[in-house]
């Protein structure tokens, strides 16, 4: 079932898009399965629990970090974690580049941008991002690599509103890419990833310009 969920999930995907199968909750046999069926990248939204679930699967398995991310969890993952996507503050930037320099590595993170009309979403507001590189830049935090944006739309049945939402943070990652050279500490070869779009939602993400789908429950099953 599992197989057969990626599977059709896949075929709906442009080949710039890639697909997060998002595990969180969900047992390691569930991500064993996934993983038979060439699914290689998973998104956690726990430190401890992909703590737990990382040793249980083979090496090439790319770890996502999608949910908020406390400082002083960013430890325990610093050593093997592909890519943090939820980086809301300068202080969780300053302790990722910290621990990365400690386990003499750099680490991939996207800063999650607030888009949504609901007061429970995290996120960086578009002028706290732009003090957020000042900072990174000025500070010279390089052992992060800032690969792009992540955002979550509303949860809404008005598609219209999710495509606003969408498009806005897609102009807005055009816009950095468009000014990049203001921004010393982006790469037009890195700064290439818009996280948007999950089980509800990820087709419209798509139309409006997602790189990385987060899709959990059209693929594990509600949780
Ligand atoms: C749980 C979660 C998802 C996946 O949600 P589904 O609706 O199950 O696809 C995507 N992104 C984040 C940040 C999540 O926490």
């Amino acid at each position: 079932m599992i197989a057969a969920n990626i599977e059709k999930i896949r075929q709906q995907l442009p080949s710039h898009v890639k697909l997060i199968a998002v595990s969180k909750t969900k047992p390691i046999e569930m991500l064993h399965e996934a993983y038979a069926a060439q699914q290689r990248a998973f998104g956690e939204n726990k430190v401890q629990e992909v703590v737990n679930k990382y040793p249980l699967m083979p090496l090439d398995t790319e770890w996502h970090l999608i949910g908020h991310l406390q400082t002083n969890k960013v430890k325990y993952i610093a050593p093997f974690i592909h890519l943090i996507h939820a980086v809301d503050s300068i202080k969780l930037l300053e302790t990722i580049n910290k621990e990365a320099l400690k386990n003499n590595r750099v680490i991939n993170v996207l800063l999650q941008v607030y888009i949504a009309k609901e007061e429970t979403k995290f996120g960086l507001s578009n002028e706290e991002v732009f003090e957020l590189l000042n900072h990174a830049t000025t500070h010279q935090l390089n052992n992060v690599n800032i690969c792009g944006l992540m955002g979550m739309a509303t949860y809404t049945e008005n598609t219209q509103q999710i495509e606003q939402e969408f498009e806005n943070l897609h102009q807005f990652f055009n816009t950095l890419r468009q000014e990049i050279n203001k921004y010393p500490i982006l790469k037009l070869e890195s700064f290439t990833e818009l996280s948007m779009g999950m089980s509800s939602d990820y087709e419209l993400a798509i139309k409006h310009g997602s790189t990385m789908i987060r899709v959990g429950s059209n693929i594990f099953g509600e949780r």
